[in-house]
């Protein structure tokens, strides 16, 4: 077989090669129910290449051993993580989008993606409420979106080269922005958190106190981090009144929305948002709840030219645009990238405006429904308003609470539910995130069940 398709006549092999992983890939997702989330055990198919490539058929059987040992998001069960089954669009997205192999760094190497992209990311500016001037562009993942977003900040501020130069954000941020300090050559001292209320959200007043300080101290700030959606408990910080400090103080905001910032796509939720209109940036993943394929993260901006100025080098070898305008290549970090907002895109169009309303919607019915029916006397439950919830058995010794934790998830995972294990404050809590369209109220019921009696 000629490895590479036809440009002239329709490739059969390729047809039937495509037809029948496509097929393997709808058995698996109609199997996943009768599986559990995760794999007791799998085979790996022979990693290196051998001498002559081999048939179509061995490569299927080798890429099902893969499948039989992948997670299943599709599972109802299926609740760890901010991991949900993909929409049945965006597989097909996914697919086309490989088969184009269009590149997003220059707009000559995908003219009607680099198109799409920006008026996708307008979109979703028009939603969240930033301005007439803002823009966005596509990155690999939340962590990208927001190292992007605080090397902007920095820069845009004239703070890039004073090493002094302080951030903030909660104590319950994400871990993403521990990183960025490492790759943005800060040290940990340039990180400051701020402590969180008893509802797991920012502090506004040991913000100011905590800024006033830095200030005397003569540092400058250059970034505040707003969490709309903590990881664990889903909180969200309260923007509006950030958003009046970074203001009153001339100060950038980012708002971290990789969990929450999705709730602003409909009116009912958005009340959830009020104030994200205010920020300097917005990191949102349609990945973590409206199941767009991974990787599907976006950095939104009230001034795109801020992007440019930030990251624009000129491409030498690609041809030059219009005045004022620019390369995807110079709105980020990352150089070649995919049409990731095909699946978006096809995403959204899929599931209306409907559709996107009821995935946000019953993923907060869900949060609610579990919190009901769990027993309270035995259980500490904290969550936020979203469709995340964490809990840890009341009055007992976070070393108890640690070995509750382990052997909970194992005996959970024995009945096909899957939690997750994070540490939060001093103990070990199991984590439940209700972004799983398949998960039932019977589900639910049945996993309260097991919780309520896992403690004796
Ligand atoms: C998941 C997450 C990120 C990072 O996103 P990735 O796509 O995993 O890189 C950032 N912030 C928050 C609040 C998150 O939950």
């Amino acid at each position: 077989m000629d490895p590479f398709a036809s440009p002239h006549n329709l490739d059969k092999q390729l047809l039937a090669l495509l037809g029948e992983a496509s097929s393997n890939l709808c058995d698996w997702l109609s199997d996943s129910g009768s599986q559990g989330p995760i794999p007791d055990s799998f085979d790996l198919p022979e990693v290196s290449p051998s001498k002559e490539g081999v048939s179509n058929k061995v490569l299927l059987k080798e890429l099902n051993l893969l499948m039989n040992g992948a997670y299943r998001p599709s599972h109802p069960g299926a609740l760890a993580h901010l991991d949900p089954p993909p929409l049945s669009a965006s597989i097909v997205g996914e697919l086309i989008c490989a088969g184009l192999n269009n590149n997003l760094l220059a707009q000559e190497l995908s003219p009607s993606f680099s198109s799409l992209e920006r008026k996708l990311c307008k979109w979703f500016c028009e939603k969240l409420g930033l301005g007439d001037l803002s823009g966005g562009v596509a990155a690999s993942g939340g962590s990208l979106s927001n190292l992007m977003a605080l090397v902007m900040a920095r820069n845009i501020t004239g703070l890039e080269s004073d090493p002094s130069a302080v951030f903030f954000a909660s104590d319950d941020c994400h871990v993403s922005l521990s990183k960025a300090v490492r790759i943005m050559g800060l040290t940990q001292d340039s990180f400051k958190k701020i402590p969180t209320d008893e509802k797991g959200k920012l502090n506004v007043s040991c913000l100011y106190s905590i800024f006033k300080k830095i200030k005397s101290e003569g540092k400058k700030c250059f970034a505040v981090v707003a969490t709309a959606g903590t990881t664990v408990r889903g909180a969200i910080d309260p923007l509006a009144e950030i958003a009046e400090f970074c203001q009153k103080e001339n100060i950038w905001l980012h708002v971290d929305g990789a969990i929450g910032g999705i709730y602003g796509l409909s009116t009912t939720t958005s009340e959830l948002l009020k104030g994200i209109g205010s920020a300097d940036s917005i990191t949102v993943n349609p990945q973590k709840l409206l199941g767009i394929a991974k990787t599907s993260s976006l950095l939104l901006v009230a001034d795109k030219n801020n992007l440019s100025s930030t990251f624009s080098t000129g491409l030498p070898y690609a041809e030059p645009l219009l005045e004022n305008e620019f390369h995807g290549g110079e709105l980020g970090i990352q150089g070649t990238r995919s049409a990731e907002s095909l699946k978006l895109w096809i995403g959204l169009r899929q599931l209306g405006e409907e559709g996107i309303e009821k995935i946000l919607l019953e993923s907060i019915k869900r949060r609610c429904y579990l919190e009901s029916i769990i027993d309270p006397l035995n259980f500490e439950i904290i969550s936020g308003p979203l469709h995340l919830l964490a809990l840890s058995p009341k009055n007992q010794s976070p070393s108890k609470a640690s070995c509750w934790s382990k052997e909970t998830r194992n005996f959970l995972l024995k009945n096909k539910f899957m939690l997750s294990r994070p540490m939060y404050g001093d103990r070990y809590y199991l984590k439940a995130v209700m972004g799983n369209p398949n998960t039932k109220f019977e589900d639910l019921k049945q996993l309260a069940y097991l919780l309520n009696n896992s403690i004796i």
